[in-house]
């Protein structure tokens, strides 16, 4: 069925109307935006409800493989606007309400982002269940249907506060409950254990249950039969605990219920951060079991037998989060359906893939071998187990010596390491961009590669494209449509066809019409909700990611303090108009990162205050960075900060939702920046810094910060102002961390910094040039979609 063609404006006006007549229960006439988008929103969910009924019985009909995508974090964000661009049913709708006197911008303002992620790797997942849609794979998303996403940021007085991000009165409308499908978890207790006839029993006993209760959303594809599940499972629990009533502690068997739904109740919002809190590790537990609960009753009402699971299923895990996966399908083989260890292992390895997102320590997460035997016991076990196993054939087949074992086992030291857990037991292990799996091969997983080199791979990142072109830069859209029609809607690789354009002064002249354009826009935005008036003659310099050292904001802080201390210096000498924006959450527990962002807002009002530099220099701190602020934000970008040290970004994604838009890369050699660089050609990028290769090399060698500070007074003497104050106020843990460990060496590369900066200026001031530049990277930025991606994962990694 065509829907764009079946979904007239006179049958959505009908179907509205019938929404409003049988579950708002108030008149049109009488309706608040609101009850419209309540409405509205229910309208577009039953139409995807029905589109997903017909794709899914034609996928199990056929018997097809599906894929399953686990993952702690989907940072959806809205889902109005994408589902009706999506459905091509957007301008009849946008039409049927007008009829309505109802304005679908309204409509599309009063919807709260799901915030199910904290940046990057969340964003990630949602990407894909667009992608996997759009290809019409039979594709489902796992998570967590946390009551609380990604906190909302304040900024006051420069510093950051949380508030709680309590989405479900706006978003739930999205969501359909399945409390048909729910799946009891369990937690805590022992494990008795024996033989019997020659066979191993095991009994759980004295656990604690919590029900996993299932609730979707659906991602439809553009243009395409396909819908993807993101199945999203809330705590519950089960009233109260029996046990404890039956003991005849009355009073506490009613406490347990808060406890026990305490799981879902909030995401943990660290990025790249491995926190090892024990509620974080029954969060994951949670999702894990629920799912391959639900994936193992899913396969055995198609197939009757679990012989062929592996066969039928595919079980992506986004990162180690979700890597408790790999024991419970264990549990669930060897327990429940009296597989041997053998066959079962067999099954489980063909099933998973592993995406690893970070090489970093402090990312890699390993939980304390007490707490995972106590809130697991037999997934201890069943860990222990493989770990044994594991040990014994390093040591018997391979001949491997102790010291090497100790590296590669999964259980060491008190500690479970999950990483070598979902290395151990997967087919394949990729990294996020080409960089980063070479960085896997060559250190992190080095030991596993020389074992297994056929497991690794690599699979780029890509993003959901359509959404951060079509539906949220019209100007350019229309522009490409007008140039190279609109094949690229479908497949992004046409986007190549723009190139040619490079030497057509009518349309580099509309390329950056639409770039003034997109600039207004975001500087209305910026006078509403923070009283500021943007000049969009000045050039917009972009750092929007979460707040991390390894992303180095302080490296463009401490530049731009620099610039005014020049201009300072030379009042009258010529200067391009900058404005700096940044957007940038920080863990609330991060302390640095907190400094770093009362930092640059207190430069900011340096600067404001200061009328020999206003108008020359600003700084924009955008609050509460989110989907939808990047929406607004990337069309309106120029240069495209992705500075992080070489080697600690696995990919990088902003880097190409801000590359489509046509900001230029101006970045070190690292993640993804390496692969946009060879896609647009080196005249194209500004590149600086250390690579990757050199920045170990410095660091194996002894960094010593102190060297470059001693060296460069530009150095010293922002530095210096760190510590001794500015506008009064103080940063001696950024001046001293700086100076003395400089971790991500900020200093090393801050005099290639401040050289590609000025380069980038002298190349805006060639308007025609800085055009063309721009047109190369839309060109070229085709690659980066997430249906690119979805494709390689397809063939590469699920057999599809
Ligand atoms: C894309 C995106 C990110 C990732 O940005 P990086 O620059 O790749 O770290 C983070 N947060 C949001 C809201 C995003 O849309």
């Amino acid at each position: 069925m065509n829907i764009s063609k079946h979904y007239t404006k006179e049958v959505l006006k009908d179907l509205l109307l019938d929404t409003f007549k049988s579950d708002m229960l108030i008149e049109p006439e009488h309706a608040s935006d609101e009850v419209y988008y309540e409405a509205l929103c229910r309208v577009t969910r039953e139409i995807l409800s029905e589109k997903y009924k017909i794709f899914n019985a034609h996928n199990n009909a056929r018997a097809e493989k599906k894929v399953y995508y686990l993952c702690m974090e989907f940072l959806m964000g809205r889902s109005l606007k994408n589902s009706l661009y999506n459905l091509g049913i957007q301008d009849a709708m946008t039409a049927a309400l007008e009829e309505l006197e109802v304005d679908i911008e309204k409509m599309y303002a009063l919807e709260p982002d799901a915030g199910l992620g904290n940046g990057g790797l969340g964003r990630l997942a949602a990407c894909y269940l667009d992608a996997m849609a759009t290809e019409n794979l039979p594709a489902m998303g796992y998570s967590i249907l946390y009551e609380y996403g990604i906190f909302k940021q304040r900024i006051i007085d420069g510093w950051q506060t949380e508030t709680p991000d309590y989405w479900l009165p706006g978003g739930s409308v999205w969501l359909k409950k399945k409390p048909d499908r729910t799946v009891p978890i369990k937690f805590g207790g022992r494990i008795e254990e024996g033989w019997e006839g020659g066979h191993h029993w095991v009994n759980h006993v004295d656990y604690q249950t919590v029900y996993a209760v299932p609730h979707d959303m659906y991602v439809t594809g553009f243009q395409s039969e396909g819908i993807a599940v993101l199945r999203l499972w809330k705590a519950q629990s089960p009233g109260f605990d029996m046990e404890a009533f039956n003991r005849g502690d009355y009073v506490n068997s009613m406490g347990a219920a808060s406890a026990s739904e305490a799981i879902s109740k909030v995401l943990y919002p660290n990025d790249n951060h491995a926190e090892g809190k024990m509620l974080r590790l029954k969060q994951q537990y949670f999702l894990t079991a629920a799912s391959i609960s639900d994936i193992v009753r899913r396969h055995l009402s198609l197939y009757g037998t679990l012989d062929n699971f592996g066969e039928k299923n595919a079980i992506q895990i986004n990162d180690t989060h979700p890597a408790l996966a790999i024991p419970e399908l264990m549990r669930v083989l060897l327990d429940d359906c009296g597989y041997e260890w053998e066959r079962a292992w067999d099954i489980v390895v063909r099933t998973f893939a592993y995406t690893n997102h970070t090489v970093m320590a402090e990312a890699l997460e390993k939980w304390n071998e007490d707490i995972f035997r106590n809130l697991l016991p037999r997934i201890y076990q069943i860990v222990q187990e493989i770990d044994r196993r594991f040990c014994a054939e390093l040591r018997d087949v391979y001949h491997y010596d102790p010291y090497d074992i100790d590296r590669m086992r999964v259980v060491y030291d008190f500690q479970v390491r999950m990483a070598n857990l979902a290395v151990i037991a997967s087919h394949s292990v990729n990294g996020v961009s080409k960089l980063h799996s070479q960085i896997l091969r060559d250190s992190v997983f080095r030991d596993y590669y020389h074992l297994t080199p056929y497991k690794f791979k690599n699979v780029t990142n890509g993003i959901a494209s359509r959404r951060w072109l079509y539906q949220s830069n019209p100007g350019l859209t229309k522009l490409l449509c007008d140039t190279i029609g609109d094949s690229w809607l479908t497949d992004m690789s046409h986007l190549k066809r723009f190139d040619k354009f490079s030497t057509d002064k009518a349309v580099l002249e509309r390329l950056a019409a639409v770039k003034r354009e997109n600039k207004e826009r975001l500087s209305k935005y910026v006078l509403e909700t923070s009283g500021v008036a943007l000049d969009p003659d000045s050039v917009f310099d972009v750092q929007v990611k979460r707040l991390h050292e390894y992303k180095r904001q302080h490296l463009n802080a401490l530049h731009i303090l620099n610039e005014y201390f020049w201009l300072k210096d030379h009042p009258n000498a010529p200067f391009l108009p900058k404005t700096y924006i940044f957007g940038a959450k920080a863990a609330p527990g991060y302390f640095l990162a907190k400094q770093i962002i009362k930092f640059i807002c207190t430069l900011r009002d340096v600067i404001e205050a200061d009328p020999a530099v206003r108008g020359k220099l600003r700084i924009v701190f955008l609050e509460n960075y989110s989907v939808t602020i990047s929406e607004l934000l990337m069309p309106a970008s120029e240069i495209s900060e992705q500075i992080s040290l070489a080697g600690t970004e696995a990919s990088g994604t902003g880097n190409m939702k801000l590359m489509l838009n046509g900001a230029i890369t101006l970045g070190t050699l690292d993640g993804a920046n390496v692969e946009i660089g060879e896609r647009v050609g080196k005249d194209n990028i500004l590149i600086f810094g250390m690579t990757a290769e050199r920045a170990a090399d410095l660091k194996a060698a002894g960094y010593n910060p102190a060297e470059y500070y001693n060296r460069d007074q530009r150095l010293r003497r922002a530095i210096d102002l760190l510590a001794s104050g500015l506008a009064g106020q103080q940063f001696p843990t950024i001046a001293n961390s700086l100076r003395y460990d400089d971790p991500y060496m900020v200093l090393a590369d801050f005099d290639a910094y401040c050289g590609i900066q000025q380069e980038a200026s002298r190349l805006y001031q060639d308007t025609t040039r800085w055009q063309e530049m721009s047109l190369h990277n839309i060109a070229a930025s085709g690659y980066f979609c997430a249906d690119r991606a979805i494709e390689e994962y397809a063939h590469d990694i699920w057999s599809l």
